[in-house]
């Protein structure tokens, strides 16, 4: 798609830094990063997010995650590392092209990166129950 960054990335008319590229996933860093070596993982084929990207893409791009991470880590000294893949505004997309963030993570860099809730119900019964019914409608 023509006004899509990552297509525009994919395409070579907005610079990136590349670390990875194949026929069907490219891997480049994040302009803004959390940390040295933040690094987004894409599909090239288009899609708005994981949940409309194909089986097949996801699984490659998973593959390419799975392969580049150790290197990630080697090339800037960190000791682990967060997948994130945010999906849908509130959950803070901003570029609707499936992606995965590998953020790498020090001991010493102060990040939390949940808190659970402490105004929620635990019905983790009901809750699983209503999901479980979801699931099989589909
Ligand atoms: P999202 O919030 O959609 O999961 O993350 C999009 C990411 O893309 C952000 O972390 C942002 O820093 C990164 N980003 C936005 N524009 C560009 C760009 O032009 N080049 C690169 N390399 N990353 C970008
Ligand atoms: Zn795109």
């Amino acid at each position: 798609m023509s006004d899509c960054l990552f297509c525009q990335i994919v395409a070579g008319s907005i610079p990136s830094q590349n670390v990875y590229d194949d026929a069907d996933v490219m891997a480049f860093l994040d302009i803004r990063p959390i940390n040295p070596g933040h690094t987004l993982v894409i599909p090239k084929r288009h899609a708005e997010n994981m949940l409309v990207s194909s089986d097949e893409d996801l699984v490659k791009v998973m593959g390419v995650i799975k392969k580049i991470t150790p290197a990630i880590l080697r090339a800037v000294g960190a000791e682990a590392f967060n997948l994130g893949c945010n999906t849908g505004r509130a959950a803070g997309q901003v570029v609707f092209h499936t992606h995965i963030h590998i953020m790498p993570r020090l001991a010493t860099d102060g990040y939390r990166l949940w808190h659970p809730r402490e105004d929620v119900p635990s019905d983790l019964n009901g809750i699983a129950e209503k999901i479980r019914k979801e699931i099989e409608k589909t």
